[in-house]
């Protein structure tokens, strides 16, 4: 089913991404009245020498909003069948990997390993395939782990169908779709077939998502994908504060996860170094105070423990990017190699001696119908 051009499509038109020159006076005012206006003088090559200045400011922006605390979720993933073909991905129709659909069971099973890890959140991953993983079998999962996981989130496919009214009705709280990178010239190179290939469907499916009730919109850009990391920061950046403005009863986070090894043999086009790392997360920061940053554990465990003294309010931690990774591993291909294998307790116990709390459930639940179990 097609999707129409979202609203956000037609305001992106009207901003100018292209990167320019700055000089450190520009850096200095972007410092001083700092915001999304000030992004590309925070993100441009003059401010990346000054990455600790950016990472103090930011420290201090996180500090203020979200105090030091630090949500901690784990990917489940239910599927690698997918029907898309993406350069980059390890799950990309036409490869020759092992694939593999959990049943409902399966995933039941995976997620009474996570919890009793002490995981109260956890993002249902899936490729994209509508027999293997439709409607009906998320809607499942849903229901499934409603009685034991306060907050279920999903990474799938989108949908422009009533699905993901039937999800929220179901106990589904978060969505995330990440736009991969916002040019459109390279997006059409590097999603070459299936539903991902259709831009504006991707970009609109959040939209859609929150008018269905979803009250956790995900976005982000796959740094080393774009030939200009700092443009697709950019668009991030105004993605979330429009998402911000437009569905303000919803909670936006964003993430800007790096390109990692895979069985696509992918290369990425322009790596970001660690610095350029640092310095796109205390912008992004800066930009959109408001949003939740979320780190993967495709990121060393050395940077992700400086980050989350910077920026980070949302990590995952003792993941596997594999179906049945964490009851019945070695049984399919994996979508990426992650770089932080640390356990979930191990990441805990990083945050607790940096003064930070780890946060296994909310306080409050956005879900309302649900006890959170102790
Ligand atoms: S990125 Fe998603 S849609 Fe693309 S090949 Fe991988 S799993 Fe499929």
């Amino acid at each position: 089913m097609s999707a129409p051009r979202g609203r956000f499509a037609t305001y992106l038109d009207t901003l100018d991404l292209t990167s320019r020159e700055y000089d450190g006076a520009d850096v200095d005012r972007a410092l001083q009245h700092p915001g999304l206006d000030a992004l590309p003088a925070l993100l441009s090559e003059a401010a990346t020498p000054r990455v600790e200045e950016l990472a103090q400011a930011a420290r201090a922006v996180t500090l203020q909003r979200f105090g030091r605390a630090v949500r901690l979720f784990a990917p489940l993933y239910v599927s690698n069948a997918c029907l898309s073909s993406c350069t980059y991905c390890g799950f990309s129709k036409g490869l020759d990997v092992v694939r593999r659909t959990l049943s409902v069971d399966a995933v039941a099973a995976e997620a009474e390993t996570l919890t009793a890890q002490g995981f109260r959140h956890l993002l249902l991953v899936a490729g994209e395939h509508r027999v293997e993983v439709g409607a009906d079998y998320l809607v499942a999962c849903v229901e499934r782990l409603r009685p034991v996981v306060p907050s279920i989130s999903i990474e799938t496919q989108t949908w422009s169908d009533d699905t993901y009214a039937r999800l929220v009705e179901a106990g589904l709280e978060g969505v995330v779709h990440y736009q991969e990178t916002y040019d459109r010239q390279r997006y059409a190179q590097t999603h070459l077939a299936g539903w991902k290939r259709d831009y504006d469907r991707r970009l609109s499916s959040t939209e859609r998502a929150a008018e269905a009730g979803v009250r956790r919109l995900g976005i982000g850009a796959l740094l080393g994908l774009g030939n200009d990391w700092r443009a697709d920061v950019l668009a991030v950046a105004h993605h979330a504060a429009w998402l911000q403005r437009e569905y303000w009863r919803t909670e936006v986070t964003v993430s800007l996860p790096r390109i990692k090894p895979s069985a696509s043999g992918f290369q990425p086009a322009v790596p970001v170094t660690d610095a350029q790392y640092v310095q796109a997360l205390a912008a992004l920061r800066l930009a959109v105070p408001e949003a939740g940053i979320v780190l993967s554990t495709r990121e060393p465990a050395a940077l992700r423990d400086g980050l989350v003294r910077i920026a980070v309010t949302s990590m995952s931690a003792g993941s596997s990017t594999e179906p049945g990774g964490y009851t019945t591993p070695g049984e399919a291909q994996e979508q990426f190699a992650i770089s932080d294998a640390r356990s979930p307790a191990a990441v805990a116990g990083m945050l607790v001696a940096a003064g930070y709390e780890p946060v296994w459930k909310d306080a409050f639940p956005l879900r309302d119908d649900v006890e959170v179990p102790a």
